[in-house]
């Protein structure tokens, strides 16, 4: 039998989550929403980002918000940093891991961050040469709209590569692939992670779904066949697009969860402790519509198992479905 855990879910509801919440939300309501989410055994979490105050106000407490959570044992937080000065902060403040976002395709940079990708490789080489003297931190790449641009569409498997390639010839260790705008479908994300896992065997690569077209837990199970074991995933399903309002956010890391543990996939994480975070979320952010299956839909009373099993609409009713309507 299996023991502790074959995948590393990676919990980016306060980051991603946040950063699309309008209101700003209190600094101890994050501490306790990312204690909580530390409580239910998740091993990495995003904590947020060390942006300009005037780019994303809800991240202007940073600093406050890491010191009420940085002393949590067996868990690793990581923030988003766009340039020195935010990698410089969120070190001072403890942060291990800093991870420099860009986008691979040109135009969704230049709406999202501001510059040209040039001026992202530029900043991204300087940031990991001044880290290596000044810090230990670890810095790893975002790079969003790998399986798809609002603005330019969809991009050769070959165009994505090389722009990786630079990325590892930097030393970079961790690259999260990241379907920003939830454009992405299995056939094509098992093409792009084979393409880079097999050409970038130093690499660790992670994955970054948004549901927003209903694809997201199908584009996990199929990276997850061709050998990715990270997963970034935001508790509630948090997190929206601004190029698609109304759409649904990052896959729900409950739904995730939920997913590789009937799969007898061991993810280290107690999903009744995790659910009761995305209550604590409606009680936080008055409104918030989650977009969580499984919060919605409860969990089987009775663990499912076994072919005999597989129609819910048995009757009688199978008694391993009948919490399941
Ligand atoms: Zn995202």
């Amino acid at each position: 039998m299996k023991t502790g855990h074959d995948v590393d879910i990676i919990e980016v509801g306060p980051r991603d989550g946040l950063q699309n919440v309008e209101a700003f939300v209190e600094t101890a309501q994050k501490v306790s929403l990312i204690r909580r989410l530390a409580a239910s055994g998740l091993k990495e979490i995003q904590a947020g980002a060390f942006v300009s105050p005037r780019a994303i106000p809800q991240f202007r407490d940073m600093k406050e918000v890491m010191a009420g959570i940085i002393a949590l044992p067996n868990v690793r937080f990581s923030t988003l940093v766009p340039n020195a000065r935010g990698a410089r902060e969120a070190f001072k403040s403890g942060v291990e891991k800093l991870i420099f976002f860009f986008s691979l395709s040109e135009s969704h940079n230049l709406n999202n961050v501001h510059q040209t990708k040039d001026a992202s490789f530029k900043g991204l080489e300087l940031l990991q040469n001044n880290l290596a003297a000044e810090t230990p931190a670890e810095l790893c790449v975002a790079l969003a709209t790998v399986f798809g641009c609002p603005f330019e569409g969809y991009m050769t498997t070959d165009y994505i590569l090389k722009d990786i390639e630079k990325i590892a010839n930097m030393g970079i260790k961790e690259i999260t692939l990241c379907d920003t705008v939830g454009f992405g479908n299995p056939r094509q994300v098992e093409e792009i992670t084979v393409a880079c896992l097999e050409s970038f065997p130093e690499v660790t690569f992670a994955v970054h779904f948004h549901n927003t077209r209903g694809l997201g837990l199908a584009n996990a199970l199929r990276a997850y066949d061709t050998g990715i074991r990270r997963f970034d995933a935001a508790v509630g399903g948090l997190g929206g697009c601004p190029f698609a309002p109304g759409a649904s956010g990052n896959i729900a890391t409950e739904d995730l969860v939920f997913m590789f543990n009937e799969m007898g996939i061991p993810t280290g994480i107690n999903l009744d402790v995790l659910l009761k975070v995305s209550t604590f979320l409606k009680e936080i952010l008055p409104g918030i519509v989650l977009s969580s299956a499984v919060y919605h839909a409860g969990l089987p009373k009775t663990q499912t198992s076994g072919p005999e099993c597989s129609a819910p609409e048995v009757n009688p009713p199978c008694p391993a479905h009948q919490e399941w309507s």
